[in-house]
């Protein structure tokens, strides 16, 4: 049996339909920018967030940077950042000429906590970005409570966690606003780039808008100085048409995760741990292994892909960052021991069951 790591077949299938009849009647309109699907979708995006606001962007790390330049952070200011996150995060906050700084997660949950936040503190802190990692919200209460005793600003990236709750709450309506991403393999997937930022906060929700359209609130006049980050018409309109899916997607997801938190069992392998306050949507089921590549070598060999997330901590890249950090036992860990299962919408009993099986016949 062949189990790829991901695969859209059973979803895009069941989609077909609408999603042409979709494409249609945005080829007929002849609008493909700034236009009804772009602001329907903006508007349902922000309901489903349970929050205010919501700008469309070009992906995720411009959701990301246009949320840091929205609230002014920039040049020589700090921002703190999880460790073991994907290098989008560490990016923007690099694209505003911030320093971020690199904190190492929860070793449990790899999520950022508040716990030892002081030590990374400095009168040029900023901001915290804490991320949903693989689909499961960070410590948001302990973080929110932080960031208002030290007056910063808190962003979630919410690229992996569309839909994901904290204590009943959504993400996106848990910080002062939130990057997603909608790359065709997220939660909530676009058949291209995508991206947003959800908020609650009217005036950052009104620049951060202007400076994705090239610093502009009404045409041709400029008074900040922008760029072009918009999420187009046909894909907000095929975004439309998936979010009424996602409620369903994300819980097949779930079914997929209880299975295999049901019924591995491999001393080898530490599965992921899931916080009680946490509805976890699974983006990524990692698990831990210490002999890493050889189970990934194993599980090939029985037809299934997996995917390593990510091979390389961000402290260890060769791209010129400009970061700050301490030792990050926790980062290099994970780098070292992560994989993740296939787990998408619509795979069978029998492709669950070979998982299964194949990983706990690791010796
Ligand atoms: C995917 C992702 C991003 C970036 O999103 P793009 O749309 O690919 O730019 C940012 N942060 C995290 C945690 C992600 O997983």
């Amino acid at each position: 049996m062949k189990i790829p790591f991901a695969q859209f077949d059973t979803l895009h299938a069941r989609l077909r339909q609408e999603m042409i009849e979709k494409f249609s009647a945005i080829y007929d309109r002849g609008i493909f920018i700034l236009g009804e699907e772009l602001a329907a979708f903006e508007h349902e995006f922000a309901a489903f967030c349970d929050n205010a606001y919501c700008i469309g962007c070009a992906n995720g790390l411009d959701a990301l940077t246009l949320t840091l330049r929205g609230m002014d952070i920039g040049e020589g200011d700090e921002v703190i950042v999880p460790s073991n996150t994907f290098i989008a995060t560490a990016l923007a906050v690099q694209a505003v000429g911030a320093i971020c700084v690199l904190v190492d997660p929860d070793p449990e949950t790899y999520t950022l906590s508040a716990a030892g936040l002081d030590h990374f503190l400095s009168d040029r802190t900023k901001a915290i970005i804490p991320v949903h990692l693989y689909g499961q919200t960070a410590d948001m209460d302990a973080i929110n409570q932080f960031a208002k005793t030290n007056g910063l600003k808190v962003i979630e990236d919410a690229a992996q966690a569309h839909g994901a709750k904290y204590k009943g709450k959504i993400s996106g309506s848990l910080g002062d606003a939130a990057a997603f991403s909608f790359y065709p393999t997220k939660n909530l997937g676009a058949l291209g780039d995508g991206g947003a930022v959800v908020t609650g906060d009217l005036q950052l929700a009104e620049k951060i808008r202007a400076i994705g359209n090239y610093g502009s609130r009404e045409k041709y006049r400029h008074d900040l100085s922008g760029v072009n980050s918009r999420l187009d018409e046909v894909q907000a309109g095929l975004l439309r048409v998936k979010l009424k899916y996602i409620e369903e997607t994300n819980a097949f997801r779930k079914h997929v995760a209880e299975m295999y938190l049901a019924h591995i069992q491999n001393d080898l392998i530490v599965l992921p741990k899931t916080k009680e306050d946490c509805a976890h949507v699974w983006h990524v089921f990692a698990v831990l292994c210490e002999r890493r590549d050889e189970l990934k070598a194993h599980l090939e060999k029985a037809g299934i892909g997996t995917i390593i997330h990510y091979p390389i901590a961000i402290h260890k890249q060769k791209a010129a960052l400009n970061l700050r950090y301490d030792a990050l036992p926790v980062a290099e860990r994970i780098a070292a021991n992560e994989l993740s299962l296939p787990l998408y919408y619509g795979m069978t009993n029998d492709q669950i069951d070979a998982v299964i099986e194949a990983v706990n016949a690791f010796r």
